[in-house]
């Protein structure tokens, strides 16, 4: 569902240069959950927005749902890749009504099919329908985590790319977050690529993890090792403060 060959971003700023991510290379199966573990700043987001057409400087090769992803991308490309940020006030405009937000991108349907779409996709959601008429201030963060999800899912991409989905929400949010998108997935057959800092939230969800160091995949770790825990690999254990 997704393949990714020799991924390289580099950022310039003046004369000099950050090679943010480094000859990365990677496949993700119809219906699996990749995590994506690493430290702060190790290019985590980065090949994230890359997968999702927010970059242009990258070079290498992409593939989404068997299409060679080009790196001016057509609408139809981008409709196959929808992005969760840790943050749902960054993909919700605070002017917006919650309505707005969810029909802004079928403004190609007709009138009457994006209205039930809408109350579709808040009720997949666990919203009530009457949310369509609130703003993003109105609605806690579990509810507008909750919005961004449904707005990502609305166009029914085959793969959703979750950065820190879970964050900035209350422990006891997190896992209702969590369980929607266990949900979602699995009733979609969705492919999902994960990027956290909690070890709980990678071993609830994924099937492998690939560690980033520095803009590099250094390792990769199985369900098993995830179950079991991470102790057979150095820089995991660095990271999660395993023993
Ligand atoms: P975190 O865990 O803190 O979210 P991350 O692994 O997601 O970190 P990225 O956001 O991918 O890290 O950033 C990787 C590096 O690229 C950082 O050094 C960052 O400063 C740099 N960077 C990210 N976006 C840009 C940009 N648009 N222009 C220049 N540098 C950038
Ligand atoms: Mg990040």
């Amino acid at each position: 569902m997704i393949e990714v060959r020799d991924l390289d971003v580099v950022f310039a700023s003046g004369k000099q240069e950050n090679h943010v991510v480094k000859e990365v290379s990677f496949k993700v199966a119809r219906g699996e959950t990749l995590g994506i573990v690493g430290e702060s700043g190790c290019g985590k987001s980065t090949l994230l927005r890359c997968l999702a057409g927010m970059e242009r400087g990258w070079s290498g090769e992409i593939a989404l749902a068997g299409r060679v992803v080009s790196k001016t991308r057509s609408r139809e490309d981008l409709k196959c890749a929808q992005m969760v940020f840790q943050d749902p006030y960054g993909s919700l405009h605070p002017r917006h009504r919650i309505g707005t937000a969810l029909a802004e991108p079928l403004k190609a349907m007709n009138h009457v099919d994006i209205w039930q779409k809408v109350d579709k996709a808040l009720r997949q959601v666990g919203l009530p329908a009457g949310f369509a008429n609130r703003f993003p201030h109105e609605l806690s963060g579990g509810q507008r985590q909750r919005v961004a999800i449904a707005r990502s899912l609305i166009l029914s991409p085959p793969i959703l790319l979750l950065d820190e989905p879970t964050s900035a929400l209350d422990v006891s949010i997190q896992a209702e977050i969590l369980n929607l998108l266990a949900d979602q997935r699995d009733e979609r057959g969705l492919t999902y690529v994960l990027v956290s800092h909690d070890l709980a939230v990678i071993a609830h969800m994924c099937d492998r993890v690939l560690i980033m160091k520095d803009g590099r995949f250094v390792d990769e770790l199985t369900k098993a090792d995830l179950q079991t825990g991470v102790t057979h690999h150095a820089y995991a254990r660095e990271l999660f403060g395993a023993s």
